[in-house]
């Protein structure tokens, strides 16, 4: 299983950091534009602590980055430029807002993603959600999502929030953990797959 969160960092992020320290598994972090006190300082504690720091996007601003593939470009290394001075990571991994293809960017996806392979970036998508970014859902549901979704996959990739509101993200967390783990999960860090040469799942 590959627990992804996106939107960080925050300080919903310190929170999850301790948990997945707490049961010993790594994850990986799609990340946006810091925006509050400390945000430098935590992607420095993702890379720190083994886990995949990724890139999401600077602005998150899906009608601005959208516009034409130049648009996404800026945007994208404006996201690369801080990661790699906050960190000295150059990021390789990436994840379109939205996802690769969407209601914002079907005319120019292709193209997009034909750029971004081009210059050797790597794009994952999800096949599993919890939750959505555009509001605040019990952590009953996103439990119960996130293990329904993954069901008796071989694999899954799991997508979460880790945006400041994102509360119920972190509660739950550790009884998705828990389920996956006695049923028998092994939980990576994207990273690991690049490493594999294995860039699909
Ligand atoms: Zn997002």
């Amino acid at each position: 299983v590959y627990l992804t969160f996106d939107d960080g960092p925050s300080a919903r992020t310190d929170e999850i950091l301790e948990i997945l320290d707490k049961y010993g598994v790594k994850a990986t972090f799609f990340v946006v534009g810091a925006n509050e006190e400390g945000d430098l300082e935590r992607m420095q504690k993702i890379v720190a602590a083994g886990h995949t720091l990724a890139i999401h996007s600077y602005s998150h601003d899906y009608k601005k980055i959208y516009a034409s593939v130049e648009a996404y470009l800026e945007d994208f290394n404006q996201m690369f430029c801080q990661i790699y001075e906050a960190t000295g990571v150059k990021p390789q991994i990436f994840r379109f807002p939205g996802g690769s293809v969407n209601s914002y960017n079907v005319g120019i996806h292709q193209q997009l993603i034909a750029e971004m392979t081009r210059r050797g970036f790597v794009y994952f998508d999800w096949n599993v959600a919890n939750g959505v970014f555009s509001k605040i859902q019990p952590s009953s549901t996103l439990t119960a999502n996130a293990l329904k979704g993954v069901g008796t996959a071989r694999r899954a990739i799991i997508l979460m929030h880790d945006s400041s509101a994102k509360t119920t993200t972190v509660e739950a967390l550790p009884a998705i953990i828990e389920a996956l783990l006695q049923e028998g999960y092994q939980f990576v860090p994207i990273s690991q797959l690049i490493l594999d040469g294995n860039y699909t799942i």
